[in-house]
């Protein structure tokens, strides 16, 4: 049976229609005018809220005190349901630089059980490192960087997505090539690095076109000498950021914001205890504490994030000129072009992943597939 949202402000582009009414089964079937709702339809009423198509978070290690790196089916299971909450109908399960074996287990798990998640999709993995610079290392574990390695990625090339890497380091240059040669569809992402402009613009020429929480895990931009930030501003390639206004400075935020636009996605590097109280976790065999929404190493490294995706949008709309549709390709049709996927948009034969909102970034529903997988009060 189809289904029709009534009452909305439906966001297409960049733009907000009223009148309208989305018939749907688990792909969005037709948009017509409020007088033509068909009958035998489930009718969805949301009363003048906004409907936009489901956020899409590239970069999330975990939730709801589960993580990617736990390698259980009910640890996706539990990332999955957590934050469909939050309005993400789909995510790439992120990986930690662990030990190979570890993030071998980790991508064997999500390649078995991806498909078998209740709330949020899961659309593959992104490895973020091991293939890192140790300079740059965040809150990833220096002692499990390797040298970039394309031997165990045919095992798992249906389901990895994404690799975020630092280019400047031994090997990395012959690893873009062959996996930019052998496996297109893979995202190649500059992360975790203290390249130079000039290596990073050397990167971009042979494939990686995406950059990880620009600002974080990367040198600072110096006027003689601009490193990955510069390079990544001075690029047409997209970038994510992490807008939890802990992990970037406002004014940062507002001029990556301004020069990136469209070209802007917003993630939460979320580590397990996203949607969880205040404690202590672990994060790839490390300590974390969190407090005040902050999650960090015993050395006080930041690590990760609590942030939820309807709140980094929150944000973005606070200290930012950004409109209320704008806000919301970041998360969807910026992610869903790149990763070449029918979703993100609210347009016929797309997935009917959708999220009713109000103007604060308020989850009201989160529709998945055409099924609703969280009702605020419900
Ligand atoms: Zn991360």
């Amino acid at each position: 049976m189809l289904s029709a949202i009534i009452n909305s402000k439906l966001i297409i582009a960049d733009t907000i229609v009223e009148n309208k009414v989305v018939i749907f089964d688990e792909k969005i079937h037709s948009i017509v005018d409020k007088d033509r709702l068909p009958k035998n339809v489930k009718v969805i009423d949301v009363d003048g809220a906004y409907l936009g198509g489901g956020f899409i978070d590239i970069h999330i290690h975990g939730s709801g005190g589960s993580d990617v790196m736990d390698a259980t089916k009910e640890s996706l299971e539990t990332i999955s349901e957590s934050i469909v909450k939050n309005g993400t109908t789909s995510f790439l399960a992120t990986t930690m630089t662990m030990d190979l074996h570890s993030i071998e287990k980790a991508l064997e798990n999500i390649q078995v059980n991806a498909s078998s998640v209740n709330g949020a999709n899961i659309l593959g993995a992104h490895m973020e490192g091991p293939f890192i610079n140790p300079k740059k290392c965040g809150a990833q574990d220096k002692k499990y960087i390797i040298d970039p390695d394309t031997s165990f990625i045919d095992r798992y090339k249906d389901i990895i997505k994404m690799i975020t890497l630092a280019p400047e380091v031994e090997g990395a240059d012959a690893f873009v090539k062959y996996i930019k040669k052998h496996y297109p569809h893979i995202i190649l992402s500059v992360g975790h690095s203290d390249a130079t402009y000039e290596q990073t613009m050397h990167a971009l020429d042979l494939g990686i076109d995406h950059a990880t929480h620009l600002g974080n895990a990367m040198n600072v931009m110096h006027h003689r000498a601009p490193g990955v930030i510069g390079a990544v501003l001075d690029s047409d390639i997209t970038c994510d950021v992490i807008a939890d206004r802990i992990h970037l400075h406002d004014a940062t935020l507002r001029t990556f914001w301004c020069i990136k636009k469209e070209r802007l996605m917003l993630i939460t590097d979320s580590m397990r205890a996203g949607c969880m109280c205040e404690g202590s976790y672990d994060l790839g065999g490390q300590v974390v504490n969190v407090e005040k929404g902050k999650a960090t190493l015993q050395n006080g490294q930041l690590a990760g994030s609590v942030l939820r995706l309807n709140e980094a949008l929150r944000n973005m709309r606070e200290i930012t000129d950004i409109s209320i549709p704008q806000a919301l390709f970041c998360v969807t049709e910026a992610p869903a072009r790149k990763l070449g996927i029918k979703k993100g948009r609210i347009e016929e034969g797309y997935d009917a992943d959708m999220v009713v909102f109000d103007e604060n970034f308020d989850i009201l529903l989160t529709i998945v597939d055409g099924q609703i997988k969280y009702k605020k009060g419900a």
